[in-house]
């Protein structure tokens, strides 16, 4: 396409540092001096007016100018189209990159009759955006601090309550070994990593593939300077195992920071962190609580009746606990410092046992006849309380 060199601050003669305003202002003017309406049959008009549209294009658009900023080219729409090494690769629409958007400068450009194409003009442009979007991002050329790793744990009902060190593989971004995460190697070229040397790359969008010239290294399949372990990147992928320790007491939902152990950051920014949040395991018949734990017994009629010291089963093993005469179903006992230690604290939570009378189920005459006797001692209504309420 035109403009081969991108010499886009010269073309629309504005300097680097110009904002988005002056750059504005100084299309607007060019485009209007060399638009194709004003100067008819004039090549060279129109030339320039082609090589204007084009570095306001990449100028305005911030992503592509930060991407031509860095690299000093930006991807100038390298369809197949246009006969560039990716031609033949599959069909493709014929498209026609002449058209121009003229809406943004309609009311200044007399005559105004040519502006059939504009909306394909800026159909293709949202196109572009997109591709070059998430690229340009990629390509961030200022140091970015890493980003956080979150990680799910499980663990068991026991590694939870008295900790834990477990190995967890994590792949992360780490800073690359070749080049200290700068990216540079110091001497040569390397075959550029996005293209694979080609010069072009394929994109799909919606049903149309097409072949576009390589952001990376702008078709010409090398980069020069690059590190060749991580092209560039500074950073590489790595699959690690990381030892994390899980202190005791850790609840469900608990959330650990490893820090400086998420992604590293480019060009020699921080690293992020790595989250670890442990998901605990229920017990068969310890339920925890935040820091207590909460247990239900079976208690025999007359240990109830009768009171009696039973054993319960704690998390430091089994612990008596004496039950008063008279216990009713579902009371609660509280055995005091039963619980899961809280490692901030250093206190121990309580363990709650609720009681679960069992009612007997009797498969023999004597113990029928033992409590026909007790209905007999008494005939009260044991419902009397409600009769008196309801
Ligand atoms: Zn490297
Ligand atoms: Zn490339």
């Amino acid at each position: 396409m035109a403009n081969p060199k991108h010499e886009y601050y010269e073309t629309l003669g504005v300097p680097r540092k110009s904002d988005a305003e002056e750059i504005r202002k100084a299309y607007r003017k060019l485009a209007r001096k060399y638009h194709p309406d004003l100067n008819p049959g004039d090549k060279s008009a129109e030339e320039r007016f082609k090589n204007v549209q084009e570095a306001y294009d990449v100028l305005s658009d911030p992503k592509k100018r930060q991407m031509y900023d860095q690299f000093g080219f930006y991807s100038d729409s390298g369809f197949a189209g246009a006969g560039g090494p990716g031609a033949g690769q599959g069909p493709h629409p014929n498209m026609d990159f002449s058209g121009f958007d003229f809406s943004d400068f309609a009311g200044g450009a007399a005559g105004g009759g040519r502006r059939a194409q504009t909306a394909g003009a800026g159909g293709f442009r949202d196109i572009f955006s997109q591709f070059f979007g998430g690229r340009g991002a990629e390509a961030q050329p200022e140091p970015e601090k890493g980003g956080d790793l979150e990680y799910v744990m499980d663990i068991d009902f026991w590694q939870a309550i008295k900790g834990t060190t477990a190995r967890v593989n994590i792949t992360r971004y780490e800073v690359c070994e070749t080049c200290h995460g700068t990216g540079s190697s110091g001497t040569g070229e390397v075959t550029c990593p996005q293209c694979k040397g080609t010069g072009h790359v394929s994109q799909m969008a919606g049903a149309m593939k097409f072949n576009l010239t390589c952001p990376r290294c702008g078709g010409s399949g090398k980069l020069s300077n690059a590190c060749p372990t991580c092209g560039g990147d500074g950073r590489m992928t790595r699959t690690e195992t990381v030892e994390i320790r899980i202190p005791p007491g850790a609840r469900n939902g608990s959330r650990l920071r490893v820090p400086g152990k998420g992604n590293a950051g480019t060009h020699g920014a921080p690293p992020g962190d790595l989250y670890i949040t442990t998901k605990v395991e229920e017990h068969a018949f310890f339920h925890r609580d935040g820091d207590n734990i909460e247990i239900t017994v079976p208690l025999a009629v007359w240990e109830a009746g009768l009171g009696a010291k039973i054993e319960v089963p704690t998390i430091d093993g089994r612990t008596q606990l004496k039950i008063p005469q008279g216990t009713s179903n579902g009371q609660k006992f509280r055995l005091r410092e039963k619980g899961v230690l809280n490692t901030r604290t250093n206190q121990r939570g309580d363990q709650i046992v609720e009681v679960a009378i069992q009612a007997p189920d009797p498969h023999d005459e004597r113990t029928r006849e033992l409590l026909r006797e007790m209905a007999k001692l008494h005939p009260n209504d044991p419902r009397a309380e409600i009769w008196s309420k309801v």
